[in-house]
């Protein structure tokens, strides 16, 4: 089976890709399973720059072919913010729900919620390299509800559901998720290049 890496150490990122490329022979392996401790400074000012820093970074390093993804979340009221930043929002290494507090807290009274995932999901091997990006738009509502997914997931009402993407299975959820549909235009890729 064709092994990729993926240029992430987080968990829920992990299982979605396993979940979105499930009927593909591939063996989707976490990065710190080769490369123990992994890490590389994202100092790019896009989603896609950083997906790339980390991907070229993990194929130089193991040879293999590489997915990376990139995500933020972009509030209309707040310029767009946390944006790229979305996963230090509240600091450094805060958790998810330092991160939902901080964003509830900003936007305390106002009115325009609306807000928007936007994924973009790079290859990159030793022969080539792709990107692809996907998005989701929605409001952002005021106070958690749901126990699933992950991130910002319990307070994100996407705009085709009457739920948070936190109270929906992983089905519901990649039917019309930011990286699904990044991870649409990538399978594509994959399968002309990499797999038989
Ligand atoms: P990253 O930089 O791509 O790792 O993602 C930035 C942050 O966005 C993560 O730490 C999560 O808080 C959030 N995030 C990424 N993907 C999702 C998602 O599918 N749902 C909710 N939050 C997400």
């Amino acid at each position: 089976m064709k092994r990729i890496v993926l240029a992430s150490g987080n968990p829920d990122k992990l299982r979605e890709l396993r979940y979105l490329l499930r009927d593909l022979q591939v063996e989707i392996i976490p990065v710190c399973d080769l490369i123990p401790d992994w890490s590389v400074e994202e100092t790019g000012i896009t989603l896609e720059e950083n997906a790339f820093i980390k991907a070229r970074d993990v194929a130089a390093k193991t040879h293999l072919p590489v997915i990376a993804d990139d995500t933020g979340l972009f509030v209309d009221v707040l310029g767009g913010a946390p944006g790229i930043y979305a996963a230090r929002f509240a600091g450094i290494d805060c958790s998810y729900e330092s991160n939902i507090n901080k964003l509830l807290r900003t936007m305390l009274c106002e009115e325009n919620r609306r807000a928007a995932f936007r994924t973009s999901a790079v290859l990159v091997s030793p022969e080539m390299e792709f990107s692809a990006t996907g998005e989701i738009t929605g409001v952002i509502i005021e106070e958690p509800d749901g126990e699933d997914g992950f991130g910002y997931d319990p307070i994100f009402l996407p705009d085709d559901l009457d739920q948070t993407f936190a109270r929906c299975s992983p089905e519901e959820k990649h039917r019309i998720s930011h990286r699904a549909r990044a991870m649409q235009k990538l399978r594509d890729k994959l399968i002309s290049s990499f797999i038989p």
